[in-house]
């Protein structure tokens, strides 16, 4: 394939059906298959960090598969994500599904290589433990970062059973090892019961910022934007999406479902308003498509992808 005449997009949708043709990321071409990559788009399929459901290992498939039906033109940024920067596939990073401290190591190894290639990367998990290695390959080439954090939970938790690194931990974490901008950090979503309001002592202390679900419906779209471009400013943003931020209604297939949710055009309407900030990485987790039900969740995921991928060409050093 030949990028002399700018990005190579997905294959062409009236040549080849959607359901027909490549398996790769919005059908688009392979890391291997582009010698330049703007975006790459990496599934990390480890679950081994989850407290209750498991089966986010099986998220990264489940998405790609989504993504077949997503178009070139996005209207709301007015931005071609697949023409105004080379989005590419670049496969599963391979981690050691019973060794969880190893596979944390493979999977920073891997991202750092990756970003050795691209400028910047899309991860599709897999559990949230996953955000605490990109969080720190993130952190050696921006610093402390502005994490804007979705999610139906803090995960800002100690422990669990003893263990250190599982999902309900990786921000606490984070925190810990000095990788994020206490005064950025936000999480938006946040609801359901916790194990006692030292939680949010705990949460408040490592610098968060919370958008509940509860203050979005009494505030809307509109206003939580606004009040997450203030408080992310010019700071490099790492943006991680729990898909359990949506409602089960919107997303069912997660592992952790809380009632109460973000519906799905509150989620991208809320990203959308962030078009311009400095954007330097994101994933989107704790998709587990055998709890999913007419492919509601993982279409729901691969909108947030795209919406994400907008903002990313939408970037400050890509626009100008
Ligand atoms: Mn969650
Ligand atoms: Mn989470």
């Amino acid at each position: 394939m030949s990028q002399t005449d700018g990005p190579i997009g997905p294959e062409d949708p009236l040549e080849v059906p959607r359901f027909a043709g490549r398996s790769t990321f919005a059908r688009l071409p392979r890391r291997d298959e582009v010698e330049r990559c703007d975006v790459a788009v990496a599934g990390i399929p480890f679950d081994s960090g989850v407290t209750y459901r498991p089966g986010a290992r099986f998220g990264p498939h489940a998405i790609r598969n989504a993504t077949r039906l997503l178009r070139s033109y996005h209207p709301g940024l007015d931005v071609h994500p697949f023409q105004a920067q080379q989005v590419a596939d670049a496969g599963d990073i391979a981690c050691n599904p019973f060794d969880l401290t190893e596979a944390i190591s493979q999977i920073e190894a891997a991202a750092e290589e990756l970003l050795g290639g691209a400028d910047a990367l899309l991860s599709l998990g897999g559990d949230h433990t996953i955000a605490l290695p990109l969080l720190r390959v993130m952190h050696r080439r921006h610093g402390p970062v502005a994490l804007l954090h979705f999610d139906a939970h803090l995960d800002t938790w100690d422990t669990y059973f003893g263990a250190a690194y599982t999902h309900g931990t990786p921000f606490r974490r984070a925190w810990e090892e000095g990788l994020l901008l206490e005064e950025h950090a936000t999480h938006v979503g946040i609801r359901g019961p916790l194990f006692s309001p030292d939680d949010l002592v705990d949460d408040a202390r490592f610098g968060f910022a919370i958008v509940t679900a509860m203050d979005l419906e009494e505030h809307g779209v509109r206003a939580a934007a606004e009040h997450i471009r203030a408080r992310l400013g010019d700071a490099p943003v790492y943006v991680s999406v729990d898909i359990d931020v949506l409602d089960p209604a919107h997303a069912p297939g997660t592992g952790t479902p809380e009632a109460g949710g973000l519906t799905s055009r509150e989620l991208l309407g809320i990203l959308r308003g962030l078009a311009g900030m400095n954007i330097v990485g994101a994933d989107i987790v704790e998709v587990a498509p055998a709890y999913d039900h007419a492919e509601m969740t993982c279409m729901a995921a691969s909108h947030v992808a795209y919406e994400l991928l907008g903002l990313f060409a939408r970037r400050p050093a890509v626009r100008d």
